[in-house]
Parts: C-alpha cells; structure tokens; sequence
C-alpha cells in the first residue's frame, strides 16, 4: 500500500486520437503502476467532476457554459488547439475535481497525486494551448475557500511558461507562482510569475536543478501553507514540443527536489501530471511513473519501500 493515494478516473482521456498530445497517456500511467506493482487497486481513487460553485471562483461563467454547451467560437477551439468534444470537456472536470481532491489528499497524507491536471493555460475567459479550465487555481480558491489555506505556492516545472496561472493570479499576494520553462517557447507572450526562471534552449540536468534549488530558496520564504507541483514531463531531452535536454534521471531528480523542499519544512505538496510529448509516448509515461516514485521515495525511507 502506498503512503498516498493516487488520483485517477477512466474519464480523463480528452478523447484527441492522433494528436500530438497524447491523451490516453492517464491511463497508460495507471495501468503502468499496477503492471510493475508499484500500486495496487486500492491505492487509486476516484475523483467527481468539479463543480460550477468551484470552477466559477477562478473562471467566468460565458466561458464555462459555452464550453459545456458545444457552442465555443471557432476562434475559442482553434486556440485551445484540441478537436471539441463532449468528452474533452468530461475529462476536463473530471481531472479539475482530481486536482481539488489530490490537494485535500495532500493534508492528510503530505503528498496527492493527480494522474491528470496541470492545465497551467487556461485562462479566465479562454483555454488556449490543449488548456481549457485551470484546474489547480479552481483547486487553491477552493482550499482557500474551505478555510484549509491562506498561502499557496506553484512550482510549475512543465516546459511551457506557466500564462494561465500567471494572469490568473496576478497581483494577488496570497498565491506566489514560480515558472521555470524554456523562453524560446510557447507561449509567445508571457505575463510575469512571481518567480519566472527563463532557461535558454538545450538547458541539462546540472544547470536546470542548480536554478530550481535557487528559484524554489526564494519562494519557500514566502511561508506556503501548500505547494502545487505541476509535473511537466516535457523538459525531457526527447520531447517534441520542448527545447530542453533533461534526462530521466535529471527529471527524477527534479521531482525529488520538489518533494523533499516541501515534506522538510511540512508543507504538503500536490502533484498535477500536465504535459509530456515525448516521440516516443512510452518515455512520457515513464517520467510521470518516476514522479510517482519519487514521492514514495520521500515520503518513505528506502529501506521501508
Ligand atoms: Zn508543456
């Protein structure tokens, strides 16, 4: 048995077919940790769809009932870059309710652990770049609202500046956002984090863990009750839409950084997958399997596992 729980439900496939994301990587990560025993059935729970009440402290409500309705612009589906489906918008529920639930994990446990989320490009009013509704801001308002948190602190180490979670929390003190992502990349335009780390291309292992370290001294100080860590697998030296050139290892290593950051000074962390596009998707299913593992490994001493 696991020493935390893991987020997951059949309905987070965003149903996308050939497209460059790799949708059904959620359940390749499932069925991979049950494979090598990692997990077992017991270890995963099921998250519910996020509710309006939640998702409307983050997002306004035009957009969200155009989403659910089928009735988007042309323009609003071409930015988000991904066909419209009535399942796309499930699996978009769905993993926001899993962020909501992997954070009130976190509480009891020191780690949650979403197989899904991480939907750092959502805006308010729009989705953009396979990005439709944020579920880790919905999921800081929502403990804020319970009156679990006043601080929260997102680490966002996916490639891709973090934009959505930037605006989104602009100007607000109680939420300290730290990007750490390739400049020469999507999003072309960038609106300022708390904390932006702007890599140049072909960054490796040993530069881009010693400016973590750094990057993560600064914005600890800021005292957070929680961390959200988005998991991006694609810094991975192997990644179609990324320009970085972290290995597995490097990338273990990483989360790793993450977790004993927050588990050493009590904080707990909750993990969103976000993106991965690896040539060859069993690599991206890897790196998201090794984030696992590395919070066990945190959590747990070797010699306990
Ligand atoms: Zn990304």
């Amino acid at each position: 048995m696991l020493p935390f729980k893991l987020v997951y439900h059949p309905g987070y496939d965003l149903n996308l077919g050939e497209h460059v994301f790799p949708s059904r990587k959620y359940r390749l990560i499932h069925d991979h940790l049950l494979d090598e025993g990692f997990a077992d059935p017991m270890d995963f729970v099921e998250p519910q769809a996020a509710r309006d009440e939640d998702i409307l402290r983050v997002h306004q409500p035009g957009w969200i009932q155009r989403l659910k309705t089928g009735t988007l612009t042309n323009l609003e589906i071409l930015r988000l870059e991904i066909p419209y489906s009535k399942q796309m918008v499930e699996a978009f529920l769905l993993a926001t309710g899993g962020t909501i639930l992997a954070a009130r994990n976190a509480f009891r446990d020191r780690v949650g652990f979403n197989i899904g989320g991480g939907f750092h490009h959502a805006f308010p009013g729009h989705g953009e770049g396979f990005c439709a509704i944020h579920d880790v801001a919905v999921a800081i308002r929502a403990l804020q609202h319970e009156g679990r948190i006043e601080r929260a602190l997102v680490v966002d180490c996916d490639v891709h500046h973090g934009n959505g979670t930037a605006a989104i929390f602009a100007g607000d003190r109680s939420v300290l956002t730290l990007s750490m992502h390739q400049f020469d990349n999507y999003p072309a335009e960038k609106p300022p984090s708390v904390i932006d780390v702007h890599l140049r291309d072909g960054v490796s292992d040993a530069e881009y863990l010693d400016r973590l370290r750094g990057a993560l001294k600064v914005a600890m100080s800021f005292g957070p009750n929680i961390i959200f860590y988005i998991a991006g697998a694609d810094p991975y030296e192997d990644d179609q839409l990324g320009g970085l050139s972290l290995t597995m290892e490097g990338l273990k290593h990483r989360d790793r950084i993450v977790f004993e950051t927050g588990l050493g000074t009590s904080v707990p962390v909750a993990v969103t997958v976000a993106g991965g596009y690896a040539r060859n998707t069993d690599d991206t299913v890897a790196i998201h399997c090794n984030t696992a593992r590395a919070a066990r490994e945190a959590l747990v001493p070797e010699s306990k596992q």
